[in-house]
Formats: structure tokens, C-alpha cells, sequence
């Protein structure tokens, strides 16, 4: 697989600012010696609030699935509190098709350590916690590392570059939990909790962290922020799509030649990432599926990708969503039957258990699964596996319900003749 910096050169006129092509970049002297902490120093210029406004006007929208406005995440917070606030770095990154949060650990860690700091003193917080998933083993060190190297500069710690601004910063390891990704759960574990997700309201802004005011950032989104104080609301605000604008890091998996992460501004066509940035599908294969965000955003059709774009409104319209830009190639000769199984395995594994319609929704479904898998399936199963998809939808206490939810509906709606096939060759298979 390829990762950075192993870009097709030259696809658009795009200079990468997450991850630019300089080697040495994790190394806080190559970072200091290509402008690295001078947004920060940008930043401590300006009143906390006009920073928020800075990012408020970007557009900046969350890249951590939901592509909620950051900026208006930001204004959440209470202005004064008498209790400590925090800020999470959510970076357990553990969505299937995903991997673009540890391309930031391993090759421009610094820009995230500074985009923290940046929103710690907009939001007025003195301590933050970079959750990572456990099995990041290496990208945990790696981060540790530029963040020692951080505090030993003086960018982290009290009184940072000779203000009146001190924060603390902590890397907390996950333990192997996918849920533990969802904001709320990820407090509890960082609170030495169980890793359930909580009912909301109340939200973190007012009740998160041991009760306290608290926002959850994902890492990329985390890590536009010095990009966006370095470079102005406007100029970011005129990178890719009008309503989503700016980079966006996308992992691209499955059946392309050249899978890997690309930076390349949002909108980009959807086609065009496939056949270009990832270099088309192996013997000229046709495409069948398409995810676009992730195992939990909607299946695409291979034959309706023409004009989708990687933003927003595009992926919105075509009855799907951005989710964590991780998109997953499916060729002509692919079962869907066994990759829809395998993503409600996934699920119906990780569901934590709290809520009845997505712990007994998620293994029901996997058990009709696998009945269409092994052949053993009647036509009845069709509908009755889209009745327990639309009964958990909505249903339940956090997101992961949805998404187990969603890539079953999207599949029954867009293949429905995949499990028809298979119904039919179930009723005609000779068993040797
Ligand atoms: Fe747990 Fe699933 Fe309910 Fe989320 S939706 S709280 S994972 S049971």
C-alpha cells in the first residue's frame, strides 16, 4: 500500500499542506524550519474568540465522519466555566476502509500537536487528551516522541512561548474497542470507564469529561486548524467545495493498483480518485460498489458514479455521505453477499450491548447473512433483513446502530438482485 508521500504527481495543482512533501517533517527542527509553531504564535496574537471566528468562517467542517462546521462546535463551549475544560482529539481510528489519522501520527505529527494547542487557547483549556486506538502501537510512539520534543521547546506546558497560556497535552491509548471511537464512550474510557456511549442531552459541551466542558475534534480536522490561521478563513474557504471546503485526506482500498492516502481538495470526482489518484482497478476490471466513507457510509452503484464528488452535498445527493473519505473499490467479480456479511460481523462484534435494537438487530442480521452466504436463504429473508435494518436505524443510543444499518439498506436497495441471484441459486444448487 501505498502511503505518503507516494502522490501521482501533478493530478491537480494541489500543494499538499497536511502532508507536504517534506521528508523529515515528524523531526520538530525540520517542522520549525519550514514554519512550523508560527500559527500557534498567529494564534496567541489574537483573542480566543477571534480564532473561533477565524474558523467558523473557513467552513471547516468535522472529517471524523459526521462533517459537522468545527467552528460552530467551538462556539458551543461556555465562555466561563468554574470547572476545567477539555479538549478530546479523537484519533481511535478503527472504521473499516479507514486509515488516514496515522499518516498525521507518522509524518506531520507536529501539525496536530499545534492545531491543540490552537484550540485549546480559542476554547479557553488547559488540558487535552489525543485518544488513540490501541493498536496503533507505532503511531503512539511516534506521536509521544514529537510531543516530548514539544514540550521541551516550550510549545507545551505552562506559560507557552512567554504568554499567559498553559496547557497540558496527553497521549491516552484505547484498548481495542471500535465504539470507544464514538465521543461520548471515549470520555468513559478516558475516565477509566466502560466504553459505553452515553445518553445525550446532556452534550459534552456542557457535561463531558469527569462532568466537565469538553469538545471531541477528530485528528484531521485537528490538524487544518494551523492551515487555516496560517493561511486565512478566506483563502481556506476557496480550497474544493463551496460548502465543504479544504484538504481532505483520502484512503482509497480494495481492488485499485495503487491503493494508498492522497491530500487533495474536497469535490474532487469520485471516478477521477479511483482511476487516476489510485491508478484504475486491476486487469481493467469494471466496478461493481463502491463505499465512499467508510463500511458504514451507503453502497454506490459502479454504473451511477459518474458526477459524485468527494464533498458533502455531492455524496448527499447520490444517497450517501463523505463519512471518514476512506473509499473501498469493489470489482465486477466481487460477492457483495460476503462483504455485506463480513461488515455486519464487524458490527454486530463491536455493538457494546447497551441498546436491544442494535444488540439483537446486528446479530440477527448477521445470521440471515449468513444464511444467503451458505445458500441456505428463501426470497422472505430479503424483506426480513431490511425490516430489522429499518428497525435499529434511529433506534437506538449512539451512531454505531446507523452503522450497521445503513450499508445493509443501501445494499437491499441498490443490489437487490445480488440476493435474489443467490436465493435462486439456493433453491437450484446440487450439492455434490
Ligand atoms: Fe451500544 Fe449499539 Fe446502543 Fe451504540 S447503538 S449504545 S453500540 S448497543
Amino acid at each position: 500500500m501505498n502511503l505518503q508521500p507516494a502522490q501521482p504527481e501533478k493530478l491537480n495543482a494541489w500543494e499538499r499542506v497536511i502532508l507536504p512533501d517534506v521528508p523529515g517533517l515528524q523531526k520538530i527542527d525540520f517542522y520549525l524550519a519550514n514554519g512550523g509553531y508560527k500559527a500557534l504564535k498567529k494564534a496567541l496574537e489574537l483573542k480566543p474568540e477571534e480564532v473561533i471566528e477565524e474558523v467558523k468562517k473557513s467552513n471547516l467542517r468535522g472529517r471524523g465522519g459526521a462533517c459537522f462546521p468545527t467552528g460552530l462546535k467551538w462556539s458551543f463551549m461556555p465562555k466561563k466555566s468554574d470547572k476545567p475544560k477539555y479538549l478530546c482529539v479523537n484519533g481511535d481510528e478503527s472504521e473499516p476502509g479507514t486509515f488516514k489519522d496515522r499518516q498525521i501520527f507518522e509524518f506531520n505529527p507536529h501539525l496536530l500537536i499545534e492545531g491543540t494547542l490552537i484550540a485549546c487557547y480559542a476554547m479557553g483549556m488547559t488540558a487535552a487528551y489525543i485518544y488513540i486506538r490501541g493498536e496503533y502501537g507505532k503511531w503512539i510512539r511516534m506521536l509521544q516522541k514529537a510531543l516530548d520534543d514539544a514540550c521541551a521547546n516550550g510549545f507545551v506546558g505552562d506559560k507557552i512561548l512567554g504568554t499567559d497560556f498553559s496547557t497540558h497535552i496527553t497521549i491516552h491509548r484505547g484498548a481495542g474497542a471500535y465504539i470507544c471511537g464514538e465521543e461520548s464512550s471515549l470520555m468513559n474510557s478516558i475516565e477509566g470507564q466502560r466504553g459505553y456511549p452515553r445518553v445525550k442531552p446532556p452534550f459534552p459541551a456542557q457535561n463531558g469529561l469527569w462532568g466537565c466542558p469538553t469538545t471531541i475534534n477528530n485528528v484531521e480536522t485537528i490538524s487544518n486548524i494551523p492551515v487555516i490561521i496560517k493561511n486565512g478563513w478566506k483563502w481556506y474557504s476557496q480550497v474544493g467545495a463551496v460548502k465543504h471546503p479544504g484538504p481532505l485526506l483520502v484512503g482509497v482500498s480494495g481492488h485499485v493498483n495503487n491503493p494508498g492516502v492522497f491530500e487533495m481538495p474536497t469535490g474532487e470526482p469520485l471516478l477521477e480518485i479511483i482511476h487516476k489518484w489510485a491508478g484504475g482497478v486491476p486487469g481493467n476490471k469494471g466496478i461493481k460498489a463502491v463505499i465512499p466513507g467508510g463500511s458504514s457510509t451507503m453502497m454506490l452503484r459502479g454504473d451511477q458514479l459518474e458526477g459524485i464528488r468527494m464533498d458533502v452535498d455531492s455524496l448527499k445527493a447520490a444517497g450517501s455521505s463523505v463519512g471518514t473519505a476512506g473509499i473501498i473499490v469493489m470489482d465486477s467479480d466481487t460477492d457483495l453477499i460476503q462483504v455485506i456479511t463480513r461488515i455486519t460481523e464487524f458490527y454486530y462484534r463491536e455493538s457494546c450491548g447497551q441498546c436491544t435494537p442494535c444488540r439483537e438487530g446486528t446479530v440477527w442480521m448477521y445470521k440471515i447473512l449468513k444464511r444467503f452466504e451458505q445458500y441456505q436463504a428463501v426470497a422472505e429473508d430479503i424483506d426480513l433483513l431490511m425490516d430489522i435494518a429499518n428497525n435499529i436505524e434511529g433506534n437506538t443510543i449512539c451512531a454505531l446502530g446507523d452503522a450497521a444499518a445503513w450499508p445493509v439498506q443501501s445494499m437491499i436497495r441498490r443490489f437487490r438482485d445480488e440476493f435474489e441471484k443467490r436465493v435462486h441459486e439456493s433453491q437450484h444448487r446440487v450439492v455434490a
